[in-house]
């Protein structure tokens, strides 16, 4: 992958639709109380006392929510912090799939719904807690049989299906490290995860399901891994098996079937002991420099945040049937998909394949029929529905479901009121914004239920969190002046580091000292209230999904008739962003459409769709520094008919 090195440079210039926000959010136009019976009933009746309780006590509060997770030894310290490094709940043992299934699968709960799926073509499996236990057990020993074993990495490349998730728990089981990447990513994306974790067992599905059509994966296997030497064993999830449908072919020796290699009767599986500070899983995302970046959560810490905020956060109880849209390949996936709501004993609703298909209405004709009561979306999702008008959600009954938290991406005002009138007016529900990232796993600011919400403003720290606005220099910044939002004390559910490359991970506490860097800019107002206005690097976040300009520019210089590309994100009525990348061609080359499509589909099948270009141009040179640095900030302004200001002057 090409690659530049992590910049320094954060770029605090608000812009001219930055600036109009601010002004906006300053009036508080459509501000939603909070309704009385899901105020009455929050987990967090006095948000205000936790919080105090969590500034004054850090590691009193963290200690007493640790109570909440069944641990195999205690820890002896809850909190040592000495930036950029903090360790929690040193010399405590505890496995994470210990307490998303065993403890529920020998109690009260064993014959009670842990996961319910749904496919796209309609087929259904319902997972009881006893029965994830015994299929988790007899694929984690699986795993071990093949000696896959504590701090293994595993990669695992699977759509939303129910094996994709026992995949993840039988790592845990094991200690194994999981890493997941999500199955819509092309071959390089896969191929250089693989190799930067270095893997020794990749497991994937042959297909997925997308608009009525078989995508196959295998082919992107197949190239990814044929020359990563780390990879024992490819171990391969066969849906094909229906009556007419040959089983994919293996390619070499190191193929496995997913379900060939279980044995009846393995229906336990001794569980890893893992010290607190053991990672549990590896989760790549795209920064500044061209290389994925491994953030890695570990076992203690990320399961006591993720089953504290499941609840006082999501409001998600164990009597709830709970729907996140999102996939296992993100972090919402790990956290409020698989272990934050499995761990408080709740019944996860699941469901393969895109949010309107086959029809607009198919998301609340399940919600209707499941009884789906809270829900986890994206802000996208909310526009794309709104975009098919309020009649559709109206045609069900929807009054089950009473909030609906979205994150990954600015809510904008529009797409929040008509969800609360539309989605859970019926119900008398919420719309719920939260910020949070891949590094941090859960929830950091948020709306929560008894608090107005306040449309464009995500809402206020959760307890434990100490957040602030800072300029460049790190001085703290007055309410209603937007600067780089930091957190200045560590939380248990964030990254201790980035895989193969600490130096990295010390960056998100260097650029302000001893603060951590979310590369955001943000704003707060008066009340305490949080708007996250962008980023303030080069990465962007197209339909909630943070794709790095240097990941797709990486990509065009890959192909034959590149030499040089900058890539920026344009506005979106319905993704948020969209990628538009302007390209210098060789001499050799010529432009037609045809050679746009093949730079489309080459960025497609390198790094998956959701990171290909909606528009390319074509132009004979790009706006540089004189040290050579592409401007992209002036290539925005140029696009967004703002005034760039003058080249000469910003080359310098
Ligand atoms: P990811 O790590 O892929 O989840 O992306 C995290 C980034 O998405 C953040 O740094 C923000 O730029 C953006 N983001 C996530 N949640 C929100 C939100 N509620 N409001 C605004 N931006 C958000």
């Amino acid at each position: 992958m090409s690659e530049r090195p992590e910049s320094n440079e954060l770029n605090l210039e608000l812009t001219e639709s930055q600036k109009a926000a601010i002004s906006r959010l300053g009036r508080d136009e459509n501000v939603i109380p909070p309704p009385i019976a899901l105020a009455r009933d929050a987990v967090l009746r006095n948000d205000e006392i936790e919080r105090m309780h969590a500034q004054q006590d850090p590691a009193g509060f963290w200690g007493e929510r640790a109570a909440a997770v069944d641990w195999m030894r205690p820890w002896d310290e809850v909190l040592r912090f000495d930036p950029p490094r903090h360790a929690w709940f040193s010399g405590g043992k505890l496995n994470a799939s210990v307490n998303c299934i065993d403890r529920h699968a020998q109690g009260d709960r064993r014959n009670k719904a842990a996961l319910l799926w749904v496919g796209e073509d309609g087929e259904e499996q319902a997972f009881t807690y006893g029965r994830l236990y015994r299929e988790v057990c007899r694929f984690g020993n699986a795993l071990r049989r093949l000696g896959i074993g504590k701090g293994d990495r595993v990669v695992i490349y699977m759509p939303l299906v129910p094996e994709g998730i026992i995949a993840m728990l039988a790592c845990a089981r094991i200690g194994a490290i999981h890493s997941v990447v999500y199955a819509g990513m092309g071959t390089e994306a896969l191929r250089s995860r693989l190799i930067d974790s270095g893997a020794r067992a990749l497991i994937c599905t042959d297909f997925t399901w997308r608009r009525g059509r078989k995508i196959p994966l295998k082919p992107t296997v197949d190239a990814a891994v044929r020359d990563v030497v780390t990879v024992e064993h490819v171990i391969v999830h066969r849906r094909g098996s229906r009556p007419g449908d040959a089983p994919v072919a293996f390619e070499s020796e190191r193929e496995r079937d997913f379900y060939d290699i279980q044995q009846a009767r393995e229906i336990h599986c001794r569980p890893e002991p893992m010290d607190a500070e053991d990672p549990l899983f590896i989760l790549y995302t795209s920064g500044t420099t061209g290389k994925p970046k491994g953030v890695v959560h570990t076992t203690g810490g990320y399961l006591v945040g993720v089953t504290y905020l499941a609840r006082a956060f999501y409001q998600i109880g164990e009597r709830d049937i709970y729907w996140s849209t999102s996939d296992i390949g993100w972090v919402v996936g790990h956290s409020f998909i698989v272990y934050g709501p499995l761990s408080i004993g709740a019944t996860i609703f699941c469901r393969e394949g895109v949010p309107d298909y086959p029809t607009p209405d198919v998301t609340w004709e399940l919600c209707e029929r499941f009884g789906i009561n809270i829900m986890f979306t994206a802000p996208t999702a909310l526009r794309m529905w709104m975009s098919h008008g309020g009649e559709t959600p109206s045609r069900y009954d929807l009054s089950r479901l009473r909030l609906i938290a979205c994150a990954g991406e600015p809510l904008n005002p529009e797409a929040h009121l008509w969800a609360q009138k539309y989605l859970v007016g019926q119900s008398h529900g919420f719309i719920v914004d939260n910020w949070w990232q891949t590094e941090l796993a859960a929830p950091v600011l948020g709306t929560l239920p008894t608090f107005e919400a306040r449309p464009g403003k995500v809402g206020k720290p959760m307890p434990g969190v100490v957040a602030d606005i800072v300029d460049a220099t790190g001085k703290p910044l007055p309410d209603g002046q937007g600067g780089l939002l930091v957190l200045r004390q560590p939380l248990p559910y964030m990254l201790r580091t980035i895989w193969n490359d600490d130096a990295r991970y010390c960056h998100y506490w260097n650029q302000i000292p001893n603060c951590y860097t979310a590369g955001d800019i943000a704003v707060r107002d008066a009340q305490g209230y949080y708007a996250v206005l962008g980023r303030a690097d080069d990465v962007l976040n197209v339909a909630g999904h943070r794709i790095g300009t240097a990941d797709v520019e990486g990509s065009l210089l890959r192909h034959p008739s590149v030499v040089e590309s900058a890539v920026i994100g344009v506005p979106d009525e319905i993704k948020g962003e969209r990628i538009k990348a302007f390209v210098v061609l060789r001499a050799t080359a010529t432009v037609s459409p045809a050679l746009i499509s093949s730079l489309k589909d080459h960025v497609r099948q390198d790094l998956g769709p959701i990171a290909q270009p909606a528009e390319i141009e074509i132009v004979a040179s790009l706006p540089k520094t004189r040290s050579g640095k592409i401007l992209r900030r002036y290539l925005k302004a140029k696009e967004m008919g703002e005034d760039p200001g003058d080249l000469s002057t910003l080359a310098d």
